[in-house]
């Protein structure tokens, strides 16, 4: 039978163009890398865009070409969001936090053609410009005023770039499975690897982003991303919050709890970030008596999200957390700690529990856990398994390998080890290569990390295997103190209500800074590397 559906291609140009068209004033808010405090809206934002689109096609970009961009979460980095596949090019986002060899590495891995930069981070690409070898020119992105000096000859500056071009520009068309963005995972070992998001993926994730169960946001809320748009796809927010003509703050570069705050304070409803991020937020609102009037959901992932944070996000400041897990190879979300009925009839302990799962998928991911030899494993709570996903937003071949990074029946391994319940909760318990083994059995080092931290004197733990010589690996557990030093005793006593004696930590030591990745995760080798470096031996 012949179908007589129109076929329209799934392009993020859409997304814009609908909250132009359906929500020109909703209001944009951002702190400007200048310094002030912006106010825009949907309709500059996308008027912006086809400025932008225009100059890039003015300056040689054909279709496919690759920009990479180092930016700030800003209103003018959501107008180069759109501006770059609205040329038909590919927007590369690029880390500041990243070791200057792995920018190297990505930017000429990619093939970045032109590279748009904000003004404070130049230094960086300074720093590197004489290894990028396919970059022919770079934007400034700023005005002619806040042209920094440099020893890069012919910067561009993007205020005066877009300053004469149409706002009226057709977007460059095509198929939706064309590329539209590129994002390399942090990858603790190894190069990092790109992850080419399509104008189709990208759509279908947002959609199914915005739903209830999901992130539940429409054009009644003020959405703030604090994860920045160049950690893993920006977590769809520069997708999902125009596809609902959200209005939104930009909290620019500024991620102290001050700075921060201030922009909370601008009538935020929704926000996101990592954990990290919360733990320092929320003692600054201790300390200092403040509260949140206006924010009623924050989304935290990236990392586990400790039960203590969540419990005092919503007890003491009446904040909802969803608690999501996801990786830039799913674009990036693939669950999200939404309450179904039967969660929703449990009493306030039992939902907390509950939060202590990453939750569950949404429509267009599937996940399977799987044993070492590949067999499904059931969803009862207890089997713990490689958790395994396919999807319509799931990376199929990571950027110029020569193959699939899925099995053959199509599912990416997301290298964490999980349970799933009978409701299809998720609770992460490891990375596959951080699971500590223990005379035979799995110890989850984030459980233990988790409780560690629920002692208020606990800024952050990390829960590590060392190699013994009767059990194969002992946990030990590594503390940063808030202030004050923590009594051990203490920290043991939380722990052997919950734990089995023989997973309980063998030692518990404290370092002043626990080494992180350039994504601000634990990063267990370098923290592995330290102790070895300090010869620390467990304790007989
Ligand atoms: P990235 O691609 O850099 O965003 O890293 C993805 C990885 O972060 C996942 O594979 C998990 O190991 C980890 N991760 C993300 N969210 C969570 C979470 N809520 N709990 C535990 N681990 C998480």
């Amino acid at each position: 039978m012949i179908q007589h559906m129109q076929n329209f291609p799934l392009r993020v140009s859409e997304i814009i163009d609908y909250a132009a068209l359906q929500h020109p004033d909703r209001k944009i808010f951002g702190r400007s890398i200048e310094g002030p405090i912006i106010e825009t809206n949907w309709r500059d934002i996308q008027k912006d865009a086809k400025k932008f689109a225009a100059a890039l096609i003015d300056l040689g970009v054909i279709k496919g070409d690759v920009v990479g961009v180092m930016a700030w979460n800003t209103p003018r980095q959501l107008s180069v969001w759109y501006g770059i596949p609205g040329a038909g090019a590919v927007n590369h986002t690029l880390n500041p936090r990243l070791f200057a060899d792995q920018l190297v590495y990505i930017i000429n891995h990619a093939e970045d053609r032109f590279l748009m930069v904000d003004f404070d981070l130049l230094p960086i690409i300074e720093d590197i410009i004489d290894q990028l070898t396919t970059v022919e020119k770079i934007i400034v992105m700023t005005d002619r005023s806040h042209m920094p000096d440099s020893k890069i000859n012919d910067l561009l500056c993007y205020e005066e770039l877009i300053a004469d071009q149409p706002d009226d520009f057709n977007w460059i068309t095509g198929d939706e499975n064309e590329a539209c963005g590129i994002c390399y995972t942090s990858g603790t070992t190894g190069d990092p690897k790109g992850v080419v998001y399509t104008h189709r993926s990208n759509t279908l994730h947002a959609l199914s982003a915005v739903a209830p169960d999901m992130l539940d946001v429409s054009s009644n809320d003020r959405i703030m991303p604090v994860v920045p748009l160049f950690h893993a796809n920006g977590w769809s927010i520069a997708y999902a919050a125009p596809m609902v003509g959200a209005s939104m703050v930009m909290p620019g570069r500024d991620m102290t709890p001050v700075g921060l705050f201030e922009m909370l304070e601008l009538g935020v409803t929704f926000t996101a970030a990592v954990p990290t991020i919360w733990m320092q937020m929320l003692q600054h609102l201790d300390d200092n008596n403040l509260r949140l009037p206006t924010l009623e959901r924050v989304i935290i992932g990236g990392a586990s999200c400790p039960r203590s944070v969540i419990d005092k996000f919503q007890t003491k400041y009446g904040v909802q957390v969803l608690h999501a897990w996801g990786m830039t190879e799913m674009s990036p979300l693939g669950t999200v700690c939404s309450f179904k009925p039967e969660v929703m009839a449990l009493d306030h302990e039992g939902r907390l529990d509950v939060q202590g799962t990453v939750g569950h998928a949404p429509f267009m991911i599937n996940l399977k856990i799987t044993d070492d030899a590949g067999n499904d494993l059931p969803w009862d709570g207890e089997s713990q398994g490689r958790l395994l996903t396919k999807g319509a937003a799931v990376v199929q071949r990571y950027h110029k390998s020569d193959t699939d990074a899925v099995d053959a029946d199509g599912w990416f391994d997301t290298g964490d080890v999980a349970t799933i319940n009978t409701n299809g909760y998720v609770r992460i318990t490891d990375r596959s290569k951080d699971v500590i083994k223990s005379g035979g059995e799995w110890i989850s080092s984030i459980e233990l990390e988790n409780c560690a931290v629920g002692h208020p004197l606990v800024a952050e733990a990390a829960a590590i295997g060392i190699p013994h010589p009767k059990w194969d690996e002992r946990p030990i557990l590594v503390i940063v103190a808030a202030g004050q030093k923590p009594d051990v005793a203490e920290i043991m006593a939380l722990m052997v209500n919950k734990f089995a004696k023989w997973q309980l930590p063998d030692d518990i030591i404290f370092m002043d800074e626990i080494p992180h990745t350039a994504t601000g995760k634990i990063s267990k080798l370098l923290l592995r590397q330290k102790l070895a470096d300090q010869g620390y031996e467990l304790p007989p």
